[in-house]
């Protein structure tokens, strides 16, 4: 095991794919308190990350920050590798970069769907591939999904964008099986709606609406998708599951 020198507590060392903004920085926040060592995955939002960083370094929790474009295969390679060199392991990936975007169907060009398929779906094979490896060898290793809502019920004017996340559920289902026997977990996590930037195209009188529809009556926060992801890692009977957190909008 690894020792987290700032804290002086053994860790588990996490990469978080997307960790700069939204649910993956609160990924990132809850697990670095919880003492985990994170490596912060960022791509464009460089700002963002060295803020989450230094927030947490203030306080003497251990992150670091990597930048890589997880669909491009080398990047995604690069920050396992960067963990495993770091670390001497890697023992969770949660594969939680993404992006959304909503268009009529017969309006999806070829890019568009391109685009979504990469930086949702492939992005998780090329990491997760890399990280598979060191787990396997270490007979231990968890892997979280961040597929959505519509993965599972699929969203009007979002067919690409349900299809990655729909691809993302049967590629949990499948990793857990195949990996199981090696002690390794994979999850994944459905959120409904959640406060952050994905949703900022969203009118007030959408946001409403779509309230009415939850159960709950509100929209979810990044932090109730970090409570999940930390108790999926430290649970250990879990494995090939969807958790649905989304205030009743789809049970
Ligand atoms: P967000 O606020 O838009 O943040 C997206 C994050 O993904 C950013 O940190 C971004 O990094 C990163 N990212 C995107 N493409 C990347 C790439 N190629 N390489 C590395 N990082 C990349 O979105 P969010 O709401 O937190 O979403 C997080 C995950 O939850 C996504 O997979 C999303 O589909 C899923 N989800 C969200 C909701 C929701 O309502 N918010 C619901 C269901 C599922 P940079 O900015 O640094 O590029």
């Amino acid at each position: 095991m690894v020792e987290n020198q700032e804290k002086n507590i053994v860790s588990k060392v996490v990469v978080v794919t997307g960790g700069s903004r939204g649910i993956g920085a609160e990924i990132v926040k809850t697990l670095a308190k919880e003492g985990y060592s994170v490596i912060l995955n960022y791509n464009k939002s460089e700002q963002c990350a060295k803020d989450v960083e230094s927030e947490l370094k203030k306080q003497d929790y251990a992150v670091d920050i990597f930048k890589a474009d997880v669909s491009k295969k080398e990047e995604a390679t690069a920050i396992i590798n960067y963990a495993i060199n770091k670390y001497g392991k890697i023992d969770v990936l949660i594969n939680n970069a993404g992006i959304s975007q909503s268009k009529l169907f017969t309006e999806i060009t070829d890019d568009d769907w391109d685009n979504m398929m990469s930086n949702n779906l492939t992005s998780a094979f090329y990491c997760t591939r890399e990280a598979a490896k060191n787990m396997i060898h270490n007979k231990e290793g968890v892997i979280i999904n961040i597929s959505s809502i519509w993965g599972i019920t699929g969203g009007s004017m979002e067919v690409h964008y349900s299809t990655a996340k729909a691809g993302l559920i049967g590629f949990t289902k499948a990793l857990a099986k195949e990996l199981g026997p090696s002690n390794i977990r994979v999850n994944a996590i459905a959120p409904g709606i959640i406060a952050t930037d994905m949703n900022k195209e969203y009118s007030k009188e959408d946001i409403e609406e779509i309230k009415s529809a939850i159960p709950l009556n509100r929209i979810g926060s990044p932090l109730s998708i970090a409570k999940c992801v930390k108790w999926l890692i430290e649970d250990d009977y879990t494995t090939g599951e969807v958790i649905s957190i989304n205030g009743g909008w789809h049970m």
